[in-house]
């Protein structure tokens, strides 16, 4: 009989406030096969480990099942410690009584119960388990990064320097992202075109990056360490390599649509560079919208180009690429106004989003930087500015905090009383949440110094008259109620993930949370890395977030890829599937089932091959082969048996 060790952590009171720690070790070490079972307060501590590793030798233990916290937090460190003791690290295996049972129940008699036939299964589990070699798979020294905003700016130029060859992957016709359109930036307030249009100047001339925009990830298989990507490149329908930038063909088309860069404040036309800094430099011809692509009429463009630039005939490109490591920072989107019906759902002119007042601020925006309102042209002396417009509003929209608005709003209050000083600005707020560097003193020069009105209360609805915006409200700390006309009302609506982030999340196959923002491992200890290897994550695809973060989150993910790199070869899990050939009947139904390509037919001996370099472990193929033949390692249709078995046992 193999010898069963078994160590139970409380995990402070995390474990041992909930389940009965001495009840579950009197138990489980009654149980058959185990020949030792402790507890520990903490048993991911150094003690916790050098204990485990210290019974392992003394007891002779064959196998381990260290009941604690889930696998994803630590079961690499305890199979470390097991490891180093000669062991193979595939004997030891986690029961999670942490998520799993002390964290989901209230009830001490029930969990301890629960924690016991948790343990026990895995025990059975761990009976059954081989010894596994891991395998090793060169790595790709080179990576892709999805999305050039800000945090995409960041990771790719940090990796680049580093001296590795990147993959700018952005579906817009320029990089910059959000932050490419905002005035000037909190809280030091410098102008935010000037800090970053040097490195979007540099991503476009860097040797190390190979820069897809107007792209996007279509296809991605492999794995962590040598990930097949395809990109698909739709066509700009100019040729950059002729085109010198002069501007005849935007100037002379006449086609003309809302300007996406300039928040539909104006139009652009159809052939277009999306601002004056874009990189690259280039137009882009937006064939929705084109006269010549909708009718075959038209050709201004083509015909005022006089280096020959306009190409109609550009198709789509699909583009191969080897990259070792995935960075996704595809950042976000504003709820959109529609969807606030007490607000006008999007009616009125003069009542408009953080980013249209932000275009409305800038220098080389519709206005040249002066406030006027998009109706008429005049000068708004009296703007509301709203907060949590679709966020902390679990009933009706998003739960979470947008997190930067309360700053923004500040910022967008204190500009606008510089550029109209005899102007009112009046901020409605839940609460005003400054928490990060300089912060706080910036809320407090834009209330004090600048004057601005704060009033604590969010508006029940806005309704235009007579030219004007009128809110309704209750200030929440005197219990008045509030009717004001203003000018001009400036809603910061709630941060939202980008509008393909479920896309591309499964075309990655990397979770996201509840909301559509990636999930990370873990929140504090592994706050860049997805759950699935070899990807990571960066800015405002995560969680909302201001420039700092996205920039510090930038050079983070950055730094994980670089220490990936490191190594010349890759370790990865040995879970993979395998196929037991005599009983495979070549149906191939689990071809099909393969969501990574892992399997092959081969036409010879008439049986299904694992491809392991492929083989994510997921499953699939075990659940889809009705005659038994494919199995995973280590969790094989014998060890499911038991572990059920269990249960019922109890
Ligand atoms: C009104 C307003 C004012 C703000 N003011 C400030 C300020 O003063 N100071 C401050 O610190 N922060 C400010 N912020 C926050 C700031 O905008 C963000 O922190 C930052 O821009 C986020 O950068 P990002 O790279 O994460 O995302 P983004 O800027 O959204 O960039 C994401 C990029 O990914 C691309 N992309 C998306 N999907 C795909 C795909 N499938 N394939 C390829 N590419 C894709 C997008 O086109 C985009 O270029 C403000 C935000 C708002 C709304």
């Amino acid at each position: 009989m193999k010898k069963v060790g078994v160590f139970v952590c409380h995990c402070g009171h995390n474990i041992g406030g909930t389940v009965d720690i001495p009840e579950v070790v009197k138990r489980i070490g009654e149980y058959p096969g185990v020949e030792h079972c402790e507890d520990h307060k903490y048993m991911c501590s150094e003690p916790g480990q050098s204990l485990i590793r210290e019974r392992i030798k003394e007891k002779g233990l064959a196998r381990v099942v260290v009941a604690c916290c889930s696998p994803s937090l630590h079961e690499e460190t305890f199979r470390r410690a097991a490891e180093n003791t000669g062991l193979n690290r595939y004997l030891l295996e986690i029961a999670n009584i942490r998520e799993q049972c002390s964290w989901v129940h209230a009830d001490k008699a029930e969990a301890t119960r629960k924690a016991i036939t948790l343990i026990k299964t895995i025990i059975e589990k761990t009976l059954l388990n081989d010894t596994l070699d891991p395998p090793t798979i060169p790595v790709v020294p080179r990576a892709m990064v999805i999305g050039a905003g800000i945090a995409g700016i960041q990771a790719a130029l940090d990796i680049a320097n580093s001296g590795y060859e990147v993959v700018l992957v952005e579906k817009s016709p320029s990089i910059g992202g959000h932050m490419a359109q905002l005035s000037e930036t909190f809280p030091t307030l410098d102008c935010s075109q000037c800090i970053l249009t040097p490195r979007m100047v540099e991503v476009g001339r860097h040797e190390n990056i190979d820069l897809y925009t107007y792209s996007e990830v279509d296809e991605i298989g492999g794995s962590a360490g040598d990930f097949k990507v395809k990109i698909r490149k739709k066509p700009r329908s100019v040729d950059v390599t002729k085109c010198t930038g002069c501007g005849d063909c935007f100037e002379k088309c006449p086609s003309k649509v809302p300007s996406q860069f300039d928040c539909g404040l104006v139009e652009r036309k159809a052939i277009y560079v999306p601002f004056p800094q874009a990189v690259p430099n280039k137009p882009v011809i937006d064939r929705d919208n084109c006269i010549y692509f909708k009718n075959g009429k038209c050709g201004v463009c083509k015909q005022v180009c006089e280096t020959g630039a306009i190409d109609y005939d550009q198709v789509e490109e699909i583009i191969e690429e080897e990259v070792g490591a995935v960075i996704v920072a595809t950042g976000y989107e504003l709820y959109p106004i529609r969807k606030i019906p007490e607000y006008g759902g999007g009616r009125y002119e003069d009542l408009v989003n953080g980013l249209q007042f932000e275009r409305l601020l800038s220098a080389s925006g519709p206005t040249q930087g002066e406030i006027r309102r998009p109706s008429d042209g005049a000068i708004p002396k009296r703007v509301a500015f709203i907060s949590c417009v679709g966020s902390r509003d679990p009933e009706h929209h998003m739960s979470y905090c947008s997190k930067i608005c309360c700053m923004y709003m500040a910022k967008h209050a204190l500009l606008y009383k510089n550029h109209v000083p005899d102007g009112e600005a009046i901020v409605f707020s839940i609460d005003v949440r400054t928490s990060s560097k300089d912060y706080e003193e910036f809320f407090t020069r834009a209330k004090d110094e600048a004057g601005v009105i704060y009033i604590r209360g969010k508006p029940s609805r806005i309704i235009e008259r007579d030219n004007k915006l009128e809110i309704w409200a209750v200030n929440t700390l005197n219990g008045k109620h509030l009717r004001l006309d203003c000018d001009m009302v400036v809603l910061s609506m709630a941060m939202v993930p980008s509008d393909d982030a479920i896309g591309i999340a499964k075309k990655l196959r990397i979770p996201t949370n509840a909301h559509g923002f990636f999930s990370e491992v873990h929140p504090k200890l592994r706050p860049v890395e997805s759950l699935v290897r070899g990807f990571y994550m960066a800015g405002c695809s995560q969680a909302p977030k201001d420039i700092p973060e996205c920039v510090a989150q930038g050079s983070a993910a950055a730094a994980k890829v670089l220490e990936m790199f490191s190594k010349k070869e890759l370790v990865t899990e040995p879970f993979v599937a395998y196929v037991d050939t005599d009983l495979c009947v070549a149906c191939k139904t689990c071809i099909n089932a393969c969501p990574y390509d892992a399997r092959e037919f081969d036409e010879e001996k008439k049986v299904v091959l694992v491809n392991e370099a492929l083989c994510q472990g997921c499953g699939s193929c075990v659940v889809a082969c009705a005659a038994g033949a494919t199995q995973q390692k280590n969790l094989a249709d014998k060890q499911i048996s038991r572990m059920v078995e269990v249960i019922f046992d109890e």
